[in-house]
């Protein structure tokens, strides 16, 4: 057992979808909250980062900084989102081990599973195919952030871990119709098409079945693990509900109460025909989300308009 209570841990990329829920979390764990913005420091530069981490001396590291995107910018700007991510990665990693850290945990995503994987996907099944094109060159990035965490681990010992979440989604998250996932995305589509009593273009069949899990759950599964995970193998942060996009795109119609019209974009990509995780090993560690897709939608939304977007 790791406690988190009185240890400085280290947020990085505080202020995206994962992190900024993190931050929330852990101030229930009488932690000592690091965080550092982009601007003072960029993850991208490694001797930046190491120099940051001997001066600031984290015990723990959530690594959740990163490019993220949904399919079309990963689609369109494969060579971002491997540098950054890859570098982001190599850099943490490495000056946490030669700052000492004691424990840190990387972030997968649920896109390093093959393509055509069985389902739901096991742990195991890392590495047993091809990967979607769509975002590979991400799911390659993470890939060698997971790899170096067990490298680390083997050759000197260190307590460093890799978790890979379900799609995510909540306060925080990016909505711009173009770049965001799809959840977001499609907030704000329903919105504008509500104030313009318009038609919803639904990218896509349609018929891509995904696995959504609130951000509050996701990070609370992520503290949860910090204090109680550590093992070279991932570990899959999932068990929430699984729907098809346009199952979703009914349930973000009814939370901003709006029966939309719905158009689907055949010449977008679907990307992975599903990718549920299977979170047996979380679930047996006693850990299950909290938030319904339904509940989570509507406090998405609330946030989006207090926020004042919509
Ligand atoms: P993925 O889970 O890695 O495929 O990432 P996304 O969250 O971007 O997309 C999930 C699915 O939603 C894909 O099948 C998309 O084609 C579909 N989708 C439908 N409408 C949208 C949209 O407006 N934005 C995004 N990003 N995806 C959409």
């Amino acid at each position: 057992h790791y406690p988190l209570a009185g240890k400085r841990v280290w947020v990085a990329g505080h202020r995206g979808l994962v992190g900024s829920a993190l931050v929330r979390r852990l101030a229930a764990t009488g932690c000592e909250l690091l965080t550092v913005d982009r601007q003072a420091l960029d993850l991208r530069d490694a001797v930046a980062v190491e120099d940051w981490m001997a001066e600031r001396r984290p015990q723990a590291v959530f690594l959740a900084a990163g490019r993220v995107g949904g399919i079309r910018a990963n689609a369109e700007r494969p060579g971002e989102f491997f540098r950054d991510n890859a570098a982001i990665a190599t850099n943490v990693v490495h000056a946490a081990h030669l700052a000492g850290v004691e424990r840190l945990m990387f972030l997968g995503s649920s896109c390093i599973y093959p393509r055509l994987c069985a389902q739901p996907m096991a742990e195991s099944a890392l590495l047993t195919g091809p990967l979607e094109p769509t975002s590979g060159a991400y799911a390659m990035a993470k890939l060698a952030g997971i790899s170096m965490c067990a490298a680390y681990r083997r050759q000197y010992g260190r307590d460093f871990v890799s978790a890979v979440p379900a799609n995510l989604y909540g306060p925080g998250d990016n909505f711009d119709p173009e770049a965001g996932h799809v959840v977001p995305a499609t907030i704000r589509k329903v919105a504008a098409a509500k104030a313009a009593g318009s038609a919803v273009v639904v990218w896509g069949s349609g018929r891509p079945l995904r696995e959504f899990l609130y951000v509050e759950d996701a990070a609370d599964a992520l503290v949860f693990l910090m204090e109680r995970y550590s093992e070279e193998a991932i570990i899959n942060v999932g068990g929430g509900e699984e729907v098809s996009i346009a199952e979703l795109t009914a349930l973000v119609c009814e939370a901003v109460g709006y029966d939309a019209p719905l158009a689907f974009d055949d010449s977008m990509p679907d990307g992975m025909p599903r990718k549920r995780l299977d979170s047996a090993r979380l679930q047996a560690l006693g850990w299950r989300p909290r938030t319904t897709l339904r509940d989570g939608l509507a406090a998405t939304w609330r946030w989006y308009r207090e926020a004042g977007h919509g």
